[in-house]
């Protein structure tokens, strides 16, 4: 379905929980969060009846979000639900991998086509500091773990942040040297927990084009695709560059989000939701054709100082 600025919106991200077991700095705050009680957050049953009305509007690509998606109990069975559906042609996942060795292969035979995995660091010292209670070891056996039962192609997420992994820019783009694989870098944006960084965290990516020059630009990738891609000659895999502070990609927006307690969120930096709970059949596919409706053209801009109008933190929304 196309949205007032004739943008085709075929994507629905879902957030699956706002329960994590980690604590990322960038976007959960250590202590005090106050977890949505289960009786608040959609049941599987519910979340499935409100895809279903997204894909008679012609979603046809989904992606499972969190807080940790793979934390959510029934989380296969899901995907199960969600790859039944006539017209769905992707399901991904957003993950920080950590129970990937345990569930890859489940998830793959329930349908889930690929995943992107969170990694912003390959040293243990820096992914405890910035995960607050994780492993590195732990994150990257997930990663083993998908391309091993073959959720692929893979994408590695790190949000770059200056002074903490930039100095880490060579050593992340030189993975895609053997492996097919995508490492992104990402602006780190200014949402909810961010307070915490100086000035000097929010670089662009194009950083990333100065520490790795070797890197050649490559044909953009599909409609609504967020990432410049580039490659190193002769590489197996290549890199993507997300840049929603330095260059906004709402001319090009295919998505809307489902919150984990049934709100629709037409733009991820607008505070504007719509409750979806409770309605079923016609009135909810028009509840979310009218949500559609109300995407904005784009949103305010983003730096340090001028934040996110999102009215929650980044584990609650899902990225
Ligand atoms: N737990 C999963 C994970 O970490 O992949 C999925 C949810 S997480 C909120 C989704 C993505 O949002 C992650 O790649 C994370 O790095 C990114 N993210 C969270 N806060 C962010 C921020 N302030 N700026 C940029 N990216 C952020
Ligand atoms: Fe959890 Fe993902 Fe947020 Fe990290 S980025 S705290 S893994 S939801």
């Amino acid at each position: 379905m196309q949205d007032q600025y004739r943008r085709e919106i075929n994507y629905l991200r879902i957030s699956l929980t706002d329960r994590c077991n980690l604590r990322c700095i960038y976007c959960m705050p250590a202590e005090g969060v106050e977890k949505q009680h289960h009786r608040d957050i959609l049941s599987l049953e519910e979340i499935a009846e409100i895809a279903e009305a997204a894909v008679e509007l012609g979603i046809n690509k989904i992606r499972l979000t969190g807080g940790e998606p793979l934390t959510r109990l029934g989380v296969t069975w899901l995907i199960k639900r969600l790859s039944a559906l006539p017209g769905v042609r992707e399901i991904g996942m957003t993950t920080n991998g950590i129970l990937l060795p345990k569930m890859a292969q489940e998830l793959k035979d329930a349908g889930l086509t690929r995943v992107n995995i969170s990694l912003d660091t390959l040293d243990a010292a820096r992914y405890r500091q910035i995960t607050r209670c994780g492993t590195l070891a732990d994150a990257l056996a997930g990663i083993e773990a998908a391309e091993r039962v073959g959720l692929t192609p893979i994408k590695l997420n790190a949000v770059l942040i200056g002074g903490f992994n930039d100095c880490e820019i060579p050593a992340m783009v030189e993975l895609t040297r053997e492996k097919p694989i995508e490492m992104r870098f990402i602006e780190l944006m200014p949402i909810g927990d961010t307070d915490i960084f100086g000035p000097e965290a929010y670089i662009p990516v194009d950083t990333v084009l100065e520490r790795a020059p070797e890197l050649q630009p490559l044909p953009d990738g599909a409609p609504g695709a967020v990432a410049k891609l580039f490659a190193l000659p002769g590489a197996k895999g290549r890199v993507g560059l997300i840049s929603p502070i330095s260059h906004s990609f709402c001319s090009s927006c295919n998505r809307i989000r489902l919150t984990a307690d049934g709100f629709l969120k037409p733009c991820l930096h607008s505070s504007r939701e719509i409750p979806l709970r409770g309605l079923h059949g016609d009135e909810l596919r028009r509840t979310f054709a009218y949500a559609i409706g109300q995407k904005p053209e784009e949103h305010n801009v983003l730096s340090r100082t001028e934040r996110s109008d999102a009215a929650r933190n980044m584990h609650e929304i899902g990225g």
